[in-house]
């Protein structure tokens, strides 16, 4: 954000109770730069659980979870059904929340909050290949040593240690 929304005139960086704003010192509108709101899935099956390889950028070609942002007025738990929906092509059998994950999202550093679920899925998993080169079950105790975003680490530890992914049976890939 570099100029004002209200006037267009320039903004100037300031703190603000310790936090970064940048205000218009022309008509005095300030703009906040709060996180956007994210769901993330942490998907498992028989003890594994599923990482995706992302298409794109940010972070092309690195591990992720599956997930995305939340559009206007639309309840995290919609989203995160929307966004399984188009990413794997399957629908959602059980969804518990896991906790919520402050991130950075990008080379421009964009604040998220990940709100993050354990879930269970249902029906084939198709991956849509614009958003992922490659997805595949990995074992807890196998997960790749780098991450697409810093979130998925601390959303995967504190899976292992809250939610016992063993169940069911691991769907055809
Ligand atoms: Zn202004």
């Amino acid at each position: 954000m570099n100029h004002c929304l209200q006037c267009s005139k320039p903004l100037s960086p300031k703190k603000e109770d310790g936090f970064d704003r940048w205000v218009c010192e022309s008509c005095g509108w300030t703009y906040y730069n709060n996180p956007r709101p994210c769901v993330t899935a942490v998907i498992g099956q028989e003890g594994k659980v599923l990482l995706a390889s992302r298409a794109m950028e940010p972070a092309k070609g690195k591990w992720d979870l599956p997930g995305g942002f939340i559009e206007p007025g639309e309840h995290p738990e919609c989203a995160l059904a929307r966004e399984i929906c188009e990413e794997l092509q399957c629908g959602l059998k059980s969804t518990d929340l896991l906790g919520f994950y402050p991130d950075m999202y990008g080379l421009e550093e964009i604040p998220i909050l990940n709100i993050a679920f354990c879930c269970q899925t249902e029906g084939k998993i198709v991956p849509c290949k614009k958003e992922f080169s490659e997805i595949r079950w990995f074992g807890l105790d196998e997960l790749p040593s780098k991450f697409a975003f810093a979130s998925v680490r601390a959303i995967l530890d504190d899976c292992i240690e809250k939610f016992e992914l063993l169940m069911g049976n691991p769907p055809t890939l």
